[in-house]
């Protein structure tokens, strides 16, 4: 079980991450000269080193000479990394970036950057070289899809998995002694229906007690199960309440899949997308639920960078509520007279000047943060829980269009 803190620490993670791989996809090399390296937590620092030099030795037959100078420094800056660590990466695996990207005006600035331990395992290694670097796979990490179980069955075979953010896991497979429709002559016609049942009954209960295994003890960190089949099959199986009464609960969608092998589990999670779509934002949209009944109905929420700041320093926020959109910095500004006032402006752009509002005196600037780590830092001293909304829904558009992207939840109402 995961604590509140252990949760925080982890989005602001995240957050970091999505940071870097933003920055890292504006990226572009003039040739195919920017090296990306996935290595998994159970690969050989010392195979990796070998798999780079011998890249590099490679690269000696790139023709354009500015293109294999650039291919080969970036590796000499990779393989000097990888010196950091010991015979193998940490948890999770590292990712490492490396190349000479276009600056403008046709100069290039050499980039290399190294992610270890991201939120969830490398599966296996890569290399890449291209003129963008490969952060697809990171972002598919840090979607937040969850834990789902996975259940596809028909009467001759069933397979039982996870869907862990997107990636499918089959765990467990069975099958069926379940006759065909075709008796076996001497038989007698309603002795063959009824072991036929019988047999169709036996292996739902199998099929269950997989399931009930894998997902029971999971089941408050599951988002949902999805259960895939023919008709009438996994009606059958759901109707007769075959799952553990817990379980029963947690299935949020059936779906028409054809195959029940494992290739089934992926195209059940394919089917599921539209539903997927939906948990995801589920929690973020209870949310900006209980943020606008509070707003309408009394004063325990506040919006916008300053009053949600002052709140967050009295302690009195119970949530900050931040969208996931949100690229802005704070800058800070004293004024002669020694007020320090706030500015949020877009990251792309300089820093705009300030006049004090209390004095009339121009301020000068005297620090400038990402306005998510400035906030999101606050709410560690006070112990404020911090929730990152997403704007694939109504509400969490609202909170990015009209909220400036900031919003708390109070624990009492301060009248700020
Ligand atoms: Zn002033």
């Amino acid at each position: 079980m995961s604590t509140d803190a252990g949760d925080a620490n982890e989005d602001r993670r995240k957050y970091e991450f999505r940071k870097v791989i933003e920055e890292l996809d504006d990226y572009e090399g003039s040739g195919t000269q920017l090296v990306t390296i996935y290595i998994p937590d159970d690969k050989q620092i010392s195979d990796v080193v070998a798999h780079v030099t011998q890249e590099h030795s490679e690269a000696s037959n790139i023709k354009s000479k500015q293109t294999r100078t650039n291919v080969q420094d970036a590796l000499t800056s990779i393989k000097d990394r990888l010196r950091y660590y010991d015979t193998f990466p940490p948890d999770n695996g590292i990712v490492i970036f490396s190349g000479a990207v276009n600056s403008g005006g046709g100069q290039t600035d050499m980039v290399t950057r190294v992610l270890d331990s991201p939120p969830e395992p490398i599966q296996s290694f890569r290399y890449h070289c291209d003129s963008n670097f490969l952060t697809q796979p990171l972002e598919d990490m840090l979607s937040d899809k969850g834990l789902f179980g996975l259940i596809v069955l028909d009467r001759r075979e069933a397979n039982v998995g996870w869907l862990r953010g997107k990636r499918v896991e089959p765990v467990k497979s069975a099958s069926s002694l379940v006759p065909g429709k075709q008796r076996k002559g001497g038989q007698s016609a309603q002795r063959f229906a009824r072991l036929r049942l019988e047999a169709i009954d036996n292996f739902y209960q199998e099929v269950a007690g997989m399931a009930n295994d894998l997902f029971v003890p999971e089941r408050h960190e599951m988002g949902g199960i999805l259960v895939g089949g023919p008709s009438p099959t996994k009606d059958e199986f759901l109707d007769g309440d075959y799952l553990h009464h817990e379980l029963g609960d947690l299935v949020v969608g059936k779906f028409d899949v054809s195959y029940t092998d494992e290739s089934g589990l992926y195209d059940l999670v394919d089917a599921a997308q539209e539903v997927l779509a939906d948990q995801e934002v589920m929690k973020d949209k209870s949310q900006m639920e209980e943020f606008f009944e509070k707003l309408h109905t009394g004063e325990q929420a506040t919006y916008g960078f300053g009053p949600t700041r002052k709140n967050l320093i009295m302690g009195s926020v119970d949530r900050l509520l931040l969208s996931e959109d949100l690229r802005s910095d704070v800058v800070v500004y004293e004024c002669p007279n020694g007020h320090e006032e706030y500015e949020v402006v877009d990251r792309r752009h300089g820093d705009p000047g300030h006049d004090c509002t209390e004095c009339g005196e121009e301020a000068e600037k005297t620090d400038r943060e990402d306005v998510i780590e400035h906030l999101m830092e606050i709410a560690e001293q006070r112990g404020t829980e911090t929730k990152f909304i997403s704007t694939d829904f109504e509400k969490g558009e609202q909170l990015y269009d009209a909220f400036g992207g900031v919003a708390g939840i109070l624990r009492y109402s301060t009248g700020v």
